[in-house]
């Protein structure tokens, strides 16, 4: 199940999520980061050392 990654508009382009992901699933985009679903394990690193809580990401629910 692929998780669903959101980055909302407040994102100031820091970088630290991009620093912080241990499967190096996000990367650096025009204005905010790219994130690569295939490869994001939703071990909510990102979301936890965001300073704007600007990234949400979400585990799809198992069916
Ligand atoms: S939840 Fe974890 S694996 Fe997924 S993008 Fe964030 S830091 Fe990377
Ligand atoms: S840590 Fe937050 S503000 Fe910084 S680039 Fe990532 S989503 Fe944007």
């Amino acid at each position: 199940m692929k998780p669903t990654i959101t980055i909302h508009g407040r994102c100031t382009g820091c970088g630290m999520c991009i620093a912080t992901c241990p499967e190096r699933a996000l990367w650096p985009g025009a204005k905010r980061p790219l994130a690569d679903v295939c490869v994001c394990t939703a071990c909510l690193a990102c979301v936890e050392i965001c300073p704007v809580d600007a990234i949400a990401v979400t585990q799809a629910a198992a069916t």
